[in-house]
């Protein structure tokens, strides 16, 4: 397939048909230093949430620097299993065993009451690229798997237009059930989940995180700034001491926000975020 047939696919599997285009001389840059997060939820419009700048890029900080909340309070549980495993099975059946023991002790989980299902995460357990999602919806609840409601399906055009299939990357969420009302998480229960995303981070160790809106962003990069904000900035992961380099992680719009605010200008700002990946990891440019 040629060149221009092979963007236009992409364009089609994002509905990016008349979206603007970034080149790779335009994908955004290192940030010279992590930006804060807000806790934008994907379930709450982002200008619901007022922001707390940090350092940005000159261009994209209309406001001048705030004080920094700094919200993470994720720590790994003692017994946390988390050196990465380099064998393919090996891996998987330790997220396996990850798995159950989430489902055995997660001070959250096991005693929230408005879910049917838990839902782990899945997919490649060596995979380049992690998404990190807010919690389950409706048919993932039901189901137990994440992104599999409409923002799986908008979620799945995403990783289609990078050239990729779903098989090849990893998802997971912040929560692993459903909060009632499918309301935003709670500090106190992101608190209690969160240590088993970081291991399941840990255990995958992909080569670049891709937080999807406020609640995970907050959660990975500890911080307070508008997701609209601190979108398309690469930033980093720095894991618990002892557990390895820095992961570089890359914040973009939650694909239900995105579903919710279907522009020219969000599809193009997801786009040309996920083009930013794409060129870091060397994957071939579609657009
Ligand atoms: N929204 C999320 O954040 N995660 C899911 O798994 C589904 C919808």
């Amino acid at each position: 397939m040629d060149r221009s047939n092979a963007l236009r696919m992409a364009d089609r599997a994002m509905g990016l048909s008349r979206m603007p285009r970034r080149g790779r001389s335009q994908v955004a840059p290192s940030a010279e230093a992590v930006p804060t997060i807000a806790a934008h939820s994907a379930r709450e419009p982002v200008e619901a949430h007022p922001t707390t700048p940090v350092v940005v890029p000159r261009e994209r900080a209309p406001a001048p620097p705030a004080a920094v909340a700094t919200t993470l309070r994720v720590v790994l549980p003692n017994h946390a299993e988390a050196a990465t495993v380099q064998d393919p099975a090996a891996r998987a059946q330790a997220l396996q065993a990850l798995r159950e023991r989430h489902d055995r002790a997660c001070p959250h989980c096991t005693t929230a009451t408005a879910h049917t299902h838990t839902v782990f995460g899945e997919g490649n357990a060596m995979a380049r690229i992690m998404f990190i999602g807010e919690a389950p919806g409706e048919t993932e609840d039901q189901t137990g798997r994440p992104f599999v409601g409409p923002a799986g399906d908008k979620l799945n055009g995403m990783i289609t237009a990078m050239g990729l299939r779903r098989e090849d990357v990893y998802i997971a969420n912040v929560l692993k059930s459903r909060p009632p009302d499918n309301r935003t998480p709670l500090q106190h229960e992101v608190d209690a989940c969160g240590p088993f995303l970081i291991e399941q981070i840990l255990l995958i160790r992909p080569e670049v995180l891709i937080t999807l809106g406020g609640p995970a962003t907050k959660l990975i990069l500890g911080t307070e700034a508008g997701i609209s904000r601190v979108r398309g900035i690469w930033a980093e992961w720095a894991p618990p001491a002892g557990h390895g380099a820095p992961i570089p992680v890359m914040p973009t719009y939650h694909p239900a926000y995105l579903l919710r605010n279907y522009t020219a200008k969000t599809r193009g700002e997801v786009w040309s975020d996920l083009q930013a990946v794409m060129a870091r990891l060397n994957l071939p440019a579609r657009a």
